[in-house]
């Protein structure tokens, strides 16, 4: 799979990219995530990519010319239009269902917003999709996009050691996962339950299910309620 990020700060994204998980993922070639400088695509011969915003208000509005010629000249190298998500906090926000659909695509290209956002006749004219990473106002697209890339580069084949490292994770069935535990077996008076040590992995199962069941009840309500809905539906 590749992504690409359309950003006016490039080296703010390639920081976290290189690193840990996802750094070694790209390294091995699992995932191709590539970072694009919309301010590189500006017609303006001062290198201006924004501008202030039409009827007056505060802050600068990114223009489209930059960003359109950014989107276009990524379509000609690849001779494929990739589906372009602009990062918004008006957007949906993401959930681990959406990242799922998002992991089974080709191609994405991530639109980053900063200052006071996009022009929205750009947004009318090439964006397919906005995405927002909760209901709060960041200074820019980056960290989101960052987060919409760890979170869908982990679900590539090869990147973590086995399907079960997220398919066992939190939100991936409704349900969020069970305590874990390490060494040492006694931690300042308290023990780790027995089961986790009788090595009866059909004990262990169902003892993980359950835990699930009651921390997603008592933690999350509403996780819970919609999966006791799906389940009494049939589609658990
Ligand atoms: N004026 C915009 C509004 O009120 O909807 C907010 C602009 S925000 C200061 C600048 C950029 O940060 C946005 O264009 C967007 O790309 C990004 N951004 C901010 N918060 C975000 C969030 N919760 N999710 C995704 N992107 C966000």
């Amino acid at each position: 799979m590749r992504i690409d990020i359309l950003t006016l700060f490039p080296k703010m994204c390639e920081a976290v990219l290189g690193e840990s998980i996802v750094g070694r993922a790209r390294k091995n070639g699992c995932i191709d995530i590539r970072t694009r400088q919309i301010r590189d695509y500006t017609q303006d011969k001062h290198g201006r990519v924004d501008d202030a915003p039409y009827g007056g208000g505060m802050g600068m509005i990114m223009q489209p010319q930059p960003i359109y010629d950014c989107f276009q000249s990524l379509c000609e190298e690849t001779g494929a239009r990739p589906k372009l998500i602009y990062l918004s906090p008006q957007g949906k926000v993401l959930t681990q269902q959406m990242v799922k659909e998002l992991a089974a695509e080709p191609h994405l290209a991530l639109l980053c917003g900063h200052y006071e956002g996009v022009d929205e006749r750009l947004l009318e004219e090439i964006v397919d999709e906005e995405i927002s990473i909760g209901d709060y106002v960041l200074t820019g697209g980056e960290l989101p996009a960052l987060v919409l890339c760890d979170a869908v580069a982990r679900m590539q084949p090869g990147v973590l050691s086995g399907d079960a490292c997220f398919t066992d994770e939190s939100h991936f069935d409704g349900l969020l996962e069970y305590p874990q535990y390490t060494r040492p077996p006694v931690w300042r008076g308290r023990a780790v339950p027995d089961v986790l040590l009788s090595g009866h992995h059909a004990n262990i199962d169902a003892w993980r299910h359950e835990q699930s069941l009651l921390r997603t009840e008592a933690k999350r309500p509403d996780l819970y309620a919609a999966y006791l809905n799906e389940r009494d539906e049939g589609k658990r």
